[in-house]
Formats: structure tokens, C-alpha cells, sequence
């Protein structure tokens, strides 16, 4: 077990960073062949935006590199170390494919589910890639196919572990859930004698996560929803803000997360994680997945593992305040934006058309933003989430309005209609659900997602 508090592993990050600085300006300056030292970046703070060589970016600062595997300071001598997870030692260098034992079937026989072990040549950090703990979302899977099966093991900084299905008995029903219609993503860290999603997750933690130094975690809008390509996490913890800076040009959304979800289980354990967001369920996108691809060869270069970096034409965006606009009347809806759209206050996103009566509504954006999410179905009744705008925020604005405070928690969109429609857990007393009156036209995120 290698549970850590984040408390504690914050103080000791910062340490460390501070550690490995000195040691980074010594390795540079005599040249010596210290292997695979990260070289350190000062803690980041809330209030540290402002980007000196760019005065018109409001973002973030971007991740700083932890070496570059090239430099003379960097590599080193190859340390021969073999890897062990899960009863198995993977030899430096090397590729393994293992199984994990999700559980067992109806039949007793067991359930497995592949995992890819890229073990580099020089000791570095360990990324843990997975997908499909929602079994119906795809784009995911073949990211983390694409990762793992081409990365050079010989080159590579550290060590990669890619479970493309984290579920299993979702993947292969097309289905979002467990066979026992539980969410496998609201149960973890899990427990060895709980339900069925308790002990799935307990294994996969205990099994995999446990392991990581880092984690992302893929997933798609749900119910007929497409993403945008976008990181969410939680950016109130230095850690995990410095993470999501290794994406290039990825969207990021602040997101609080909810308990039981795999990222935030993973970060309160210390690994700082983060879910990636890309297209639709129950499709292959291929732009999303290149999308997808480009960004995480950009993470295994931010994280010191590889030595190429793909390109990026634009910044990164980030966005600590996002709203869902819902539609208000049944009927086809007709969009007249698509995901991506940059958008005014008060401009028109689509329209609800009764078939039966003519009757024709308007969906209007209460906020300037950009498109994240959409409604792919055309066919919707009252209340249905449509559009998911988010508002790009700097980090002086964010904190100024109090950015981590729950209220402005970003929603897992795939997550909306969960709660709404399949959850049937109470809603939260912000919640609309249930309260009388007519539904808002629009809410704040928090009421979705608590
Ligand atoms: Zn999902």
C-alpha cells in the first residue's frame, strides 16, 4: 500500500521541488551525468498568471519542463530496474502485456482486462493511462491503444501502465454502467467487501492506481452528449494545476469532482489526476482521437519522458466557471452552433421545434463562452442539458470570485443526467430536482453535480 495524505505529500512535493532545483543548477553548471534528476519548478501558486513573455495570456503559467531527456544534465547511465505490478516483473526496456482480474462472471470464471506495461530504460515518473471505466466510451480506449503501442520503450524516461477498459462488463454490453446498473466512476477508492462497482473499484485501485504517479482518466460526454476535447480537474490543488499545464493546448475546466469519481480518489491518495474529456460515447471520433493522442505525447514530453513534443498552434485555455443550458420545452432540437463555438451572452445555440403544435423556442447562451459540450440527439424533453458553455476566466478573476469555492464546481457533463434521470439518490438540497416552481432555464453546474 502506498496511500499518502495530500497534505503531506504537498509538503514534501514542495520539498522536493526545492531539493531537486539545487541539485538541477548543479548538474547544469559541472555537467555531470546525474540520470533522470527532475529539475525543480517553484511551487505554484493562485496568484502566479501573469506570463512575462506574454502579457496579452491570462492563463496559467505552463508546466515546467522537468528536464529535457537530450540534455547532457539529463541522461544518464540506464539503471536496469525491473518494474512489478501485479505479481509480475517487467524487465527496463521492455513492453508487457498483463490482465487484471476486474472479477468474476456470472459463470465464475474470471473477468480480465488488458494492461500494457511500457517499462523505459531510465527510472522517471510512473503515467497511468486508462479508459472505458463508463464501458460505452470509446474515444478513450483507442487513445490509450495508440499511446502505449507506440512508444518506444528503449527511449522512454520512466514507465507507462495503459488499461484501455477499466470496465469490462460495460465495454462489452455497450454499456455506460456495471451489471448491476451501478456507476463504477462513483465508487472508488472502493472496498474488498462492498457491492459489486466497490470491489471492482477496490481491485483497480489497489491493483493499478496505487501504482501511478500520475493519472488520466478518459472519458466522453454521456447520453447523446459530445465534448470538446478538455481536461477537468480540480486546479485548487497546486499539483494538479501544475499537471494539466503538460496538455499543450487542451482545454482545462476547473472541476471539483465528486466523491467516489477514480480522479478524485487518485488525488486524494496523493497522484494528481485528471479526467480527459473527448467527443461522444459509443463512436471513434477520429479527430478527437488524434486530438487526444497529440496531447498526452505532449504530456510524456512535459513529464520529462520523451524527447519530442508535438507543436501547438494556440494557447491553452482555461476555464474555472462553465454553465449548462438546458432546454425548456420538449420537442427536435435544431443547433445552430457547434462544439468549439466561441459565444456572445444572449446569443441564440439552437431551438426546440414541437412537431405537433409549431411551436418553435429559442435556446439562448446566458453567458459569453465557448461551446464544451453538446446535445447530439435531437429529440429532447424539458430540463434536458443542450449546451454546455464555459467561461474563460483568468486566474486573478477565478480568485477573485472565489474559484475554488463549491459553488462554481464544474460539472462532469457525462455525469448530468445521471444524477438527474438514473441517480436515484436524493437531490442535494441546492439541487432544482424536485423543488416546485418551473426548472430554471439555466443552472449553475453545482446543482447537477453534487
Ligand atoms: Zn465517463
Amino acid at each position: 500500500m502506498r496511500r499518502r495524505g495530500m497534505t503531506r505529500r504537498r509538503g514534501t512535493f514542495q520539498g522536493l521541488l526545492t531539493g531537486l532545483w539545487l541539485i538541477g543548477v548543479m548538474c547544469c553548471a559541472a555537467v555531470t551525468a546525474t540520470p533522470a534528476q527532475r529539475p525543480a519548478s517553484p511551487p505554484l501558486l493562485l496568484s502566479d498568471y501573469s506570463d512575462p513573455a506574454n502579457p496579452d495570456f491570462s492563463g496559467p503559467p505552463v508546466l515546467p519542463a522537468w528536464g529535457d531527456p537530450a540534455s547532457a544534465a539529463f541522461v544518464g547511465p540506464p539503471r536496469p530496474i525491473p518494474f512489478a505490478l501485479m505479481g509480475q516483473h517487467i524487465a527496463a526496456a521492455s513492453i508487457a502485456r498483463l490482465s487484471w482480474t476486474a472479477s468474476e462472471g456470472f459463470a465464475g470464471a474470471s473477468v480480465e482486462s488488458p494492461v500494457v506495461v511500457v517499462h523505459g530504460s531510465r527510472p522517471g515518473p510512473v503515467l497511468c493511462l486508462v479508459a472505458a471505466v463508463h464501458g460505452d466510451e470509446l474515444n478513450g480506449v483507442e487513445i490509450v491503444r495508440r499511446v502505449s503501442n507506440t512508444v518506444d520503450p528503449v527511449a522512454l524516461v520512466g514507465t507507462i501502465i495503459a488499461v484501455p477498459i477499466v470496465n469490462p462488463f460495460g465495454f462489452s454490453r455497450d454499456s455506460r454502467y456495471l451489471p448491476d446498473r451501478r456507476d463504477l466512476n462513483r465508487y472508488f477508492p472502493g472496498t474488498a467487501y462492498g457491492s459489486v462497482a466497490s470491489r471492482v473499484a477496490h481491485s483497480f485501485f489497489g491493483s493499478i492506481v496505487e501504482h501511478c504517479d500520475y493519472l488520466v482518466d478518459f472519458h466522453t460526454g454521456s447520453f447523446e452528449r459530445s465534448n470538446l476535447p478538455q481536461i477537468r480537474a480540480d486546479l485548487r490543488l497546486p499539483e494538479v494545476l501544475a499537471f494539466t499545464r503538460g496538455f499543450g493546448a487542451t482545454p482545462v475546466l476547473q472541476s471539483n469532482g465528486r466523491r467516489g469519481m477514480l480522479r478524485v480518489a487518485a488525488t486524494a491518495a496523493g497522484i494528481p489526476a485528471v479526467t480527459f474529456e473527448v467527443g461522444a460515447p459509443r463512436r471513434l471520433q477520429a479527430d478527437a482521437i488524434s486530438f487526444g493522442v497529440q496531447a498526452i505525447e505532449t504530456l510524456l514530453h512535459a513529464l520529462g519522458m520523451t524527447g519530442n513534443s508535438p507543436n501547438w498552434d494556440t494557447q491553452q485555455a482555461v476555464f474555472y466557471d462553465s454553465q449548462w443550458v438546458r432546454a425548456d420545452s420538449g420537442g427536435l432540437l435544431i443547433s445552430e452552433v457547434a462544439l468549439g463555438d466561441w459565444v456572445a451572452a444572449g446569443q441564440q445555440l439552437g431551438r426546440v421545434v414541437d412537431p405537433l403544435n409549431n411551436r418553435d423556442e429559442a435556446i439562448v447562451s446566458p453567458i459569453p463562452g465557448r461551446v464544451l459540450g453538446m446535445a447530439l440527439n435531437p429529440v429532447v424533453l424539458p430540463g434536458f442539458a443542450a449546451y454546455h458553455v464555459g467561461a474563460e476566466t483568468s486566474a486573478q478573476q477565478a480568485a477573485a470570485t472565489d474559484a475554488g469555492d463549491e459553488s462554481s464546481d464544474g460539472s462532469e457533463d457525462e455525469d448530468a443526467d445521471a444524477t438527474l434521470e438514473n441517480d436515484p439518490r436524493s437531490p442535494t438540497p441546492g439541487e432544482a430536482v424536485g423543488t416546485d416552481g418551473p426548472a430554471p432555464m439555466m443552472e449553475d453546474v453545482s446543482g447537477i453535480d453534487d
